[in-house]
């Protein structure tokens, strides 16, 4: 049991040293309150005892007697205590919760740093690294944020501070006493805690199945797949599979639970018993005259403090279930900082490339899939510089992992791509990557404004130019005109004033994005197929478009329809992971082979 146990240890003690990080101030605050709170109880225990001490002298001498006087200060005292004691608590909540928030922010930001660093996507399908991801925001130890952690931390260490005093205060009676209740009962709370963190583990387990539920319960609260669960009626089958799936998660947990609630039968009785034997004690003490009255209440009250050790509350279980989530997050950092996942190289991309990009026997399958599944099999392919390349080939051929690969989301398993006969390893990743301007066929409609989904942050005060420049060009200008507020206009219904755009001036904001990006820098830019909802001879005069807006820069056209890349300088053909067929169109259609067939198929039909 120690396991669990001291693996909440270590997330506690790891969250106790982030939260000075988080604030200082707060922190040394949080401290202070803890430790008031636990006094106050036990000043409030001495201040009650001298009362019931001093009363029966004050009843005999007389409600004018000095005795008298003195117990109504000691009273006065008493209840200026309990006052204090009865908002040490809130305090101490509200001071917990304003740390605890920063602290979901700090982790929050260290999470999405964490995931966004990694220049590679690999990581991103891994299913135990999602896992952690999950856990990291709480969402696989049942909602429970840092923020409710840190009050958990406030709550349950203010509560072991309370019950420590109050074993010092009985100490003074029988100096063995409290030693013998403190380890029997944090014994018993440690099976307890034990048996609980057995539930939480087997639910940190259960993440992938818990991702599984919110994914249903997001299919039928979000608008993302809101068409569709109506049309083809999948209310109920959505709730159902929700419903599954979240049993099947929960049901291991209280599966987990059964040796708990087999405790909570004999741990009452033992600790009966304890009090029992404490209260026999002190009672044939008093008798005997070897304790006051006063002692004795002092003592009662502090044998009763110390089961603060035996109890166990809502904050207990925070911090079973809270805790795993900082450590997954720092984990998180751990992982996506390895070198695998980080991407090696360092040598400046700046100009590249000036002469070619060569794929050199490239093999890739992707991670998880065995080696015989080889998306790309010792691919050869020169993309020189300043032209324009066609890829085409069937749905499934690779084009898009060629992409891919050229954008060092992957790296090859086997061969190597050379950047004017660099290793595209040895380049510096993030810049490369800011190098290419790439749209593919699912790109990204975010749900911001114009500028930023043309610009990401370019002003349009500042590079207004260049941002009307790259819409103009993509012949999205008109469309910007026409929205209500122009290039501040968020493009997305769910926001106040945001619009929607039909599929095609979405793709010309896409295609302004990768011009603008032009504009910042990218050499390479690669037209993935953003066109599969348009018909043939629309993607062929989007493609012949984008050949002409961008003549003389490093172009890739990806298309599964052979006949609307003719304009391209040159075209492969993709097949089984590597190239098949190489040249130019007229060279392509004369040799005859799959190009001049396919082309001729799919030319016939929209020709005039
Ligand atoms: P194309 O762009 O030519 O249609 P892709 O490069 O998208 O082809 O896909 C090539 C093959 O790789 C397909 O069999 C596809 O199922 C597989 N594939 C694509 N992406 C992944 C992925 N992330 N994980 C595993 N397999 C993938």
């Amino acid at each position: 049991m120690r396991g669990p146990d001291s693996a909440v240890r270590g997330a506690v003690v790891a969250t106790l040293r982030l939260l000075p990080r988080v604030s200082r101030p707060l922190t040394v605050a949080m401290g202070a309150v803890m430790v008031a709170s636990a006094l106050v109880p036990t000043a409030f225990m001495l201040v009650s005892g001298a009362v019931i001490g001093t009363l029966p002298r004050a009843i005999a001498a007389g409600p004018s007697s000095g005795a008298a006087d003195r117990v109504l200060v000691l009273i006065a005292l008493a209840g200026a205590l309990f006052a204090l004691q009865q908002t040490t608590g809130p305090v101490l909540q509200a001071v917990a919760a304003a740390l605890g928030r920063r602290l979901t922010l700090h982790l929050r930001r260290r999470v999405m740093a964490a995931s966004v660093l990694p220049p590679g996507i690999a990581h991103l399908e891994d299913p135990a690294l999602l896992d952690k991801v999950a856990m990291a925001q709480g969402v696989g130890a049942a909602d429970i944020s840092p923020r409710e952690l840190a009050i958990a931390i406030a709550m349950v260490g203010s509560r072991y501070l309370a019950a420590t005093a109050a074993a010092v205060l009985l100490a003074a009676f029988r100096w063995w006493l409290p030693i013998i209740l403190v380890i029997e009962y944090l014994l018993v709370i440690r099976t307890f805690r034990g048996e609980f963190q057995k539930s939480a583990g087997v639910l940190v387990g259960k993440a992938e199945e818990m991702r599984r539920s919110a994914y249903f319960r997001d299919a039928a609260l979000t608008p993302a797949a809101a068409k569709e669960v109506r049309i083809f009626g999948l209310g109920q089958w959505v709730e159902d599979r929700f419903r599954d799936s979240f049993r099947t998660a929960i049901t291991a947990v209280r599966r987990g639970r059964r040796g708990a609630w087999r405790l909570m039968a004999w741990a009452p009785a033992l600790f009966f018993l304890t009090e029992l034997f404490t209260f026999v004690l002190l009672g044939r003490a008093a008798v005997r005259g070897e304790i006051s009255l006063g002692q004795f209440t002092v003592f009662a009250s502090a044998a009763g403090g110390v089961g603060m050790f035996a109890s166990l509350s809502q904050y207990d279980l925070f911090l079973q279930y809270g805790a795993p989530s900082v450590l997954a997050a720092i984990d998180l950092e751990r992982i996506t900082a390895q070198p695998h996942i980080r991407l090696s190289g360092g040598r400046s991309s700046a100009g590249l490339p000036v002469h070619a990009i060569r794929f050199e026997a490239v093999d890739f399958n992707y991670p998880g899939q065995g080696p015989d599944r080889k998306v790309l099999d010792g691919l050869h392919l020169e993309i020189p510089a300043g032209k324009s390349l066609a890829v085409v080939g069937e749905n499934g051929a690779g084009k898009t992992t060629l992409v891919k690969l050229l954008a060092r989301l992957y790296d090859p398993t086997a061969g190597r791509i050379a950047v004017d006969g660099v290793d595209l390893r040895d380049l510096d990743p993030g810049q490369w990557q800011q190098r290419i301007g790439a749209i593919f066929q699912d790109f990204v409609r975010y749900q911001l404004t114009v500028a930023d989904n043309v610009g990401f942050g370019a002003s349009a005060d500042v590079d207004g130019d260049a941002l009307k420049l790259a819409a103009a060009r993509a012949g999205a200008l008109d469309l910007v005109d026409g929205l209500p507020v122009g290039w501040d206009t968020v493009l997305s219904r769910q926001f106040s004033g945001g619009a929607d755009l039909s599929g095609g001036q979405w793709q010309r904001v896409a295609l302004a994005r990768a011009l603008f990006a032009v504009e910042r820098g990218a050499g390479v830019l690669v037209l993935d197929e953003p066109s599969a909802n348009l018909d043939v001879r629309a993607e062929a005069e989007l493609y012949d478009r984008f050949l002409e807006l961008t003549e003389g820069l490093t172009t890739i056209l990806i298309s599964h329809r052979f006949s609307t890349v003719r304009r391209a300088d040159r075209i492969v053909v993709l097949d089984g992971g590597r190239v098949v067929e190489d040249g130019s169109h007229e060279a392509l259609v004369d040799a005859g082979g799959r190009y001049a067939r396919m082309f001729g198929l799919q030319a016939a039909r929209f020709a005039p």
